[in-house]
This record gives structure tokens, C-alpha cells and sequence, in this order.
């Protein structure tokens, strides 16, 4: 029998893949009794193996199976066990972690594996057995055609049929403003494709699934004999390897998942959804920072199947490719239910009308005037905490973080100045710790306070928060959106946490308090941010049919400059002008989508040691076509005790930056710097 040789992915920073001895047929020979790995059938690709790897025993994927390796017959050790237990991962699976890897210029290894599930990669586990015997004890699914589908309007129509009768790789940007009825446009075209197969996979993503529990329930009764897995990052391990082990097997048909499920194996996979696709939580900020939007249209491609993007406010770089015809675009203009308008968006100079603890008396009358008809009203402050710092009068002392370029955040109901960057605390002090003046000021306004002042104002109101404080406990987010929904709240106070996708049905006032500061950011991403969350969180307002003798919908955001371009066009509910003023600028300013980036992060104990390492990087790899910055502090320079830098590398030509890239990431590792760097690809945050 001739030698074989397993090449294998490991979890490593290193970039390679490794060879491993198969072992010779033993007779008996077990090697992990849990594992029910047999020496006698055949490994295959795709499969996991227990492996030896230095004095450690670790699990890893094979890649390929080969007769012949370059490794010396010394050097090579035999593998432990494969895991037959678990049906292979697919080819498709497997390349497009290798795009991923690739394209995030990561090693192969610390792609694929951390997709898994934790209890997939235990050298010891009986959990695999014990999920798929429950999964096979699930009764057989039929499917049944939805009953209750409400008939689409033509817009509606248009667009799942657009995506339905498409051939092969056609990635879609459903346009459609607030309340236009997305949703059911999913949901309708993912019926539709289920019904093509009976195996066919839908996966839907979303930004964040604890924040949308609604969706998942409209799926489950849309689809009551299908499988519905939900794959995101707060599941139990249990829980995670059993939607995992569904999708992977097929079972599951419909897949809901934040961007860690575009990861996931599915095998049957025939439409990719994206709801929601301008947000940032798209792009994951450590590791593999990938993109799950980009993949998914990625992944599109190499599946020759319907993509489907939907936004109210898409990102430019997807506006641009349907500007482009790159991208099929799909325009819901009117909201779906009838008599359900879009609500007035007006200004508040507060240059005229001055605030007392961060209300005008407009805003005031506003609630008052909701509360008098029992609807409810949304203040939506995209800042927690009570304040956002203390401080004294008499001396200039401010609560600054000892570890961070950040302040403590004043915390009054657990008495806590916290920061909200490396998790430190402390007990509020009783007087200033540098002059001991006992006359402490809260500067600024956070959810807490505003709830507070809120309930000294209207006394008789339930004055509600829901941010990242209030909602700390599992499944309390879930809970508190389900007490507005019951109509037990009249005053809702919120962080962007409110903002995303919600069906308030009885929300007819919506007050942004003070969103100004994100129009003078350096990030030059921060006003296509701010224009998209203040029109997300205005579409709240006015869902649900207008009542008779009730207030009309209406949105009030208060700002020191009513004049900006940007409160303009939301006032105009005209996304597509303000789209096209900010790509004509950044057009001209050679910013993406015009530009590919990659950055270049450094992280030292001392700024100089950091600087200096990207110093040296600009110069360390030849380069043509590509444009390399001066390295700079980041903004927020030092977090938990650490000074951090970037450099900002540019082209007009994605596979020239591609190239670039690779080649410098070599040379950086080559030159065994003791700074902590990393690069990310198509960075968001800049
Ligand atoms: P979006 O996601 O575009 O903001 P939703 O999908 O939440 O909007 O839909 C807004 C409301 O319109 C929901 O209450 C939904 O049930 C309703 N709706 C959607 N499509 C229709 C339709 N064709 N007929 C009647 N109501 C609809
Ligand atoms: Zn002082
Ligand atoms: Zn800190």
C-alpha cells in the first residue's frame, strides 16, 4: 500500500500548511475511541484531524491528500485521528475561505478554522454525536406554501421577481425607504427559491439578531415546516455546533445570521440576503477583519447565484456599482402600508432656541403633545452613560482614563466612572482628587441623564431606556423592545441601538438631540454614517397607518448648523443626491470606492516605538502605483495602556494593492519587530 500524506490547515499565525504521515492500516488500532476515527476507511479532504503539533495536541483541516511530501521522513509525525464522524466541509467552503484568506491577506488556517464551532475542534468530544443524534431526531420538513403572504405592491413585485427569474451570479441593491416593505421582499423571494428545490439554502444576514427578534419571528411563522438556524456570536457552544451541524448538514433551510454566518458551510446554499447592508457591524474589527457584505457577493459569484442587498441608505461603495451597473438596483419608493407616509424630518436651530438640560421647548411640546394622544415618542442620543465626563470648576480637573486617550464616563446609577474603552473603573470621587473643591460638575449629557431630567419633566410619563447599559443581561433586549411594541412605554430613550430596523407601531415622534458632532470628524466615513443612522432612526416614526385625530409622524433634530448640506437632504428624504454629492467628492479627493486601501496598524507601549516601525515599513518594500502615507498617532491614540499608529497605503488598482500587500507583509515579518502590527484591508475606520 503506498504512503499517503495529509496537508493540513492549522491555526497558526504561520503561513503555511503543514504535512502530516497517514498511518499505515493497523488492524484495531483506534486512536481516539471518541473520535470514532477508523485507520481503515480512507481520510478526505475537507475532514478535520487530531494532529501533534510541537508538545501539543492540536485539530486542523485537510486540505489535500497527497502520495508525496518535501518534508523529510525524520521530521514528519503521524496524524492522531480524523474525525469521520463530521461529513466533510465542501470544496466551495474551502475556497472561499481560501478567497478570504487571500483577499485579507491572512494565512489559510486562521480563516477556516475559527469558522468552526469551539466543540468541533476539541481534541475529546462527544458534543459532535450528541447534536447530530438530536438533529436526527427532528421530524422531516416539508414545505408549506406561505398562507399568509400579504400581496406586494408592484415595486414589491418587481423586485422579487427581478431577483427570482435571474441567471447565474446577479448581485441586486434593493433601495428602499424606511418602512417600503424590505422585509417582505425577502421573505417572499426566499419562499420563492425554497420552493425552486426541495434543498435549497437561503442564508438572510443581519446586523445584529438580539436587536431583531421580530424578523426571526416573522421567518419561523412565515415558514413553520422548515428548519430555521440562527448563527451568531452570543449562542451557547451547544446551541452554536447545532445550528452549525443543521446548516452544514442541509437540514436548516433558511439560515439567520450575523456576518460570522457568511462563514458558515452551506452546502445547498441557492440566495444570499444582506439586510441592512451599509452597516459597519458588517466588517469584523480583529482578526480576519473581513467584510460579510463583500464576501457575500463574492460568494455570489463563485455560487452562480442571487445576491440580494437591501438598505435605505446604501453604502456608497454599493451605490456606486449599481451607479455602475455592476449592481441590478431595485427601487421601493413609498411605504408599504397604506396610508403610512413618511414622516416630516424638521430642524431645531439651536443657536435660536436654547436648550435647558438638552430639550427645547419645541421638543418639549412635541412629547407633550404625543403623550395627550397616547403614542409614543423616540429621543434618540447616541451616548451612554450620565455624562460623558466630570469635572471641577476650580481647578480645570477633568476624569480622564490613567490608561486611555478617552474620559471616564460618569455613571450615576452604580456610582461609577467608567471608561468605555478598556472596561476601568472607579467609585465617583467625593471631591476633586487634584484641589478637593467637593463641587464636582457633570459636563455633557449621556441616556442616563437625559432619562432623568425626561422624568422630572413629565412625571406622570413611562420614560423607557434602551442602550447597551440597560440591556447588559441576556435577552433583556429582546425584552424591553417587546415592551415598547406593547405600547407599555410613552418615552423611549435610545443609542443607535434603537435606530436599526425596528416596526414601532405607535411611534409618531422622533428627536435627534444632538447629532452635530459627527460632521466635522476626521474620519471622512463619519457623515455617510451619521446621514444613514439619522434617516434609519426617522424612519421609525410613522409605521403604522396615520390615525384619525392623531399627531402626524414627525421627526425634529436638534443642531447648531440647520444650514448643513447633509441635514438638507434628510430633510428632503433624498439619499440619492447626498449619495451623489459625497462620490463626487470623494471622487476628487481619491477616496475609495474611487481608491483600494490597506492599513497598517502598530501598537507599542511608548508612540515613538510604534512610529518608528511604520517609518521603516514604508520604505522596506519596492512599490509601483502605490501611494504610502506618513505613518500617524490614531486618533484615539492610547487604549488600556497601549500607543497605537497607522499607515495608510493606497491605489487605483485593486490587484497592484493586492500585490503590494502581500509582498510587504512579508517583509514586515522578516523583520522581526517586537511592535505588534497588523493589516487590514479595505479599512473602515481610519
Ligand atoms: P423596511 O424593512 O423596508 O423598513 P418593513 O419590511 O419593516 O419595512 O415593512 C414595514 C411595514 O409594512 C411592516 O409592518 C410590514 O408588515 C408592512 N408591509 C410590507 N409589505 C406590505 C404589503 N405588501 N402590504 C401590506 N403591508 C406590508
Ligand atoms: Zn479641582
Ligand atoms: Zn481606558
Amino acid at each position: 500500500m503506498t504512503q499517503i500524506y495529509l496537508r493540513v490547515a492549522l491555526d497558526t499565525p504561520l503561513d503555511t500548511s503543514f504535512d502530516y504521515r497517514w498511518p499505515e492500516h493497523e488492524a484495531g488500532a483506534d486512536p481516539g475511541a471518541d473520535s470514532g476515527a477508523d485507520p481503515a476507511v480512507m481520510p478526505q479532504v475537507g475532514q478535520l484531524v487530531a494532529l501533534p503539533f510541537g508538545r501539543q495536541e492540536v485539530v486542523g483541516m485537510i486540505l489535500e491528500i497527497l502520495t508525496e511530501t518535501d518534508v523529510p521522513q525524520a521530521k514528519l509525525r503521524d496524524v492522531l485521528a480524523v474525525r469521520h464522524d463530521l461529513p466533510p466541509l465542501n470544496e466551495e467552503w474551502l475556497a472561499l475561505c481560501q478567497f478570504a484568506a487571500e483577499y485579507y491577506q491572512r494565512p489559510l488556517g486562521e480563516v477556516a478554522l475559527p469558522a468552526l464551532p469551539k466543540n468541533l475542534k476539541a481534541i475529546k468530544t462527544v458534543s459532535l454525536q450528541r447534536a447530530m443524534k438530536k438533529l436526527d431526531k427532528l421530524p422531516q420538513q416539508t414545505y408549506v406554501s406561505p398562507s399568509d403572504e400579504p400581496i406586494l405592491n408592484a415595486e414589491q413585485q418587481a423586485a422579487v421577481d427581478a431577483v427570482v427569474q435571474s441567471q447565474g451570479f446577479a448581485p441586486h441593491l434593493l433601495f428602499g425607504v424606511t418602512g417600503s416593505g424590505k422585509t417582505e421582499v425577502y421573505l417572499q423571494t426566499a419562499a420563492r427559491i425554497l420552493a425552486q428545490s426541495a434543498d435549497a439554502q437561503v442564508l438572510i444576514l443581519v446586523p445584529e439578531i438580539n436587536l431583531t427578534p421580530q424578523l426571526e419571528a416573522h421567518i419561523r411563522a412565515r415558514f413553520p415546516g422548515l428548519m430555521l438556524s440562527t448563527l451568531h456570536s452570543g449562542m451557547a457552544e451547544g446551541e452554536r455546533l447545532l445550528h452549525w451541524l443543521a446548516a452544514h448538514t442541509g437540514r436548516a433551510r433558511i439560515i439567520l445570521g450575523t456576518r460570522l454566518a457568511m462563514l458558515a458551510s452551506l452546502p445547498k446554499l441557492k440566495l444570499l440576503i444582506v439586510d441592512e447592508e451599509h452597516d459597519p457591524s458588517y466588517k469584523q474589527q480583529e482578526g480576519l477583519r473581513y467584510s460579510a457584505r463583500d464576501l457575500a457577493v463574492w460568494r455570489g459569484w463563485q455560487l452562480s447565484i442571487p445576491v440580494l442587498l437591501g438598505s435605505a441608505t446604501p453604502s456608497l461603495e454599493s451605490w456606486q456599482g449599481a451607479q455602475t451597473s455592476r449592481y441590478r438596483l431595485l427601487e421601493l419608493r413609498e411605504r408599504a402600508v397604506k396610508l403610512a407616509v413618511l414622516p416630516v424630518i424638521k430642524l431645531i436651530n439651536l443657536e435660536r432656541e436654547k436648550p435647558s438640560e438638552g430639550l427645547t421647548q419645541r421638543l418639549i411640546a412635541s412629547i407633550k403633545l404625543r403623550l395627550e394622544k397616547g403614542e409614543q415618542s423616540l429621543l434618540f442620543l447616541n451616548r451612554r452613560g450620565y455624562a460623558p465626563v466630570l469635572a471641577c470648576d476650580a481647578c480645570g480637573w477633568i476624569s480622564n482614563c490613567t490608561r486611555c486617550t478617552a474620559h471616564l464616563v460618569l455613571h450615576k446609577g452604580d456610582h461609577r466612572l467608567r471608561c468605555h474603552h478598556c472596561g476601568l473603573e472607579q467609585r465617583i470621587p467625593h471631591s476633586c482628587p487634584t484641589c478637593g473643591n467637593i463641587d464636582l460638575q457633570p459636563l455633557g449629557r449621556g441616556t442616563q441623564r437625559l432619562e432623568e431630567s425626561l422624568a422630572a419633566i413629565f412625571p406622570e410619563a413611562r420614560v423607557f431606556r434602551i442602550d447597551a447599559d440597560s440591556t447588559r443581561l441576556k435577552g433583556s433586549a429582546a425584552a424591553a423592545f417587546e415592551r415598547v411594541h406593547a405600547g407599555e412605554v410613552d418615552i423611549l430613550i435610545g443609542t443607535q441601538m434603537v435606530a436599526k430596523g425596528h416596526d414601532f407601531k405607535h411611534l409618531t415622534l422622533v428627536a435627534a438631540l444632538n447629532p452635530d458632532a459627527a460632521l466635522f470628524s476626521q474620519d471622512y466615513r463619519a457623515s455617510e454614517r451619521l446621514f444613514a443612522q439619522l434617516m434609519q432612526v426617522a424612519g421609525r416614526a410613522g409605521r403604522a397607518a396615520q390615525k384619525e385625530g392623531g399627531n402626524l409622524s414627525e421627526v425634529l433634530v436638534q443642531t447648531r448648523y440647520p444650514d448643513h448640506p447633509l441635514y438638507h437632504a434628510l430633510m428632503a428624504h433624498n439619499y440619492p443626491d447626498f449619495a451623489k454629492d459625497l462620490l463626487d467628492e470623494r471622487q476628487q479627493a481619491h477616496m475609495p470606492p474611487f481608491m483600494y486601501q490597506a492599513l497598517l496598524r502598530a501598537e507599542a507601549k511608548e508612540l515613538e516605538t510604534a512610529i518608528a516601525f511604520l517609518k521603516e515599513a514604508a520604505t522596506c518594500t519596492e512599490h509601483q502605483g502605490i501611494m504610502i502615507n506618513d505613518p500617524i498617532p490614531m486618533t484615539m491614540t492610547r487604549v488600556a495602556n497601549v500607543d497605537r499608529a497607522q499607515l495608510l497605503v493606497e491605489s487605483v488598482s485593486r490587484p497592484a494593492l493586492q500585490a503590494f500587500v502581500k509582498a510587504w507583509i512579508a517583509d514586515l515579518r522578516a523583520m522581526k519587530s517586537r511592535v505588534k502590527w497588523s493589516v487590514e484591508i479595505d479599512p473602515v475606520d481610519i
